[in-house]
């Protein structure tokens, strides 16, 4: 039920990424030739958003309290 989650994402194979790009994750590059996710909100794909792997799939993470 959560509308969070209503996106698509795609991987991004190495030879995809010819850009150098920010991710929202940890404030980080993501290398150019490096593969990773591109994250598309169904409703607003203007704004998607490239992400390494392991920063999309922690993203939920939160401390206790
Ligand atoms: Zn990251």
């Amino acid at each position: 039920m959560s509308v969070e989650d209503d996106v698509e994402v795609r991987a991004v194979q190495p030879y995809e990424a010819t850009k150098r790009y920010l991710c929202p994750g940890c404030n980080g590059d993501i290398n150019a030739g490096e593969g990773h996710l591109v994250v598309v909100p169904t409703a607003h794909p203007e704004d998607r958003r490239h992400w390494h792997k392991p920063c999309w799939q922690h993203r939920h993470r939160r401390r206790p309290g």
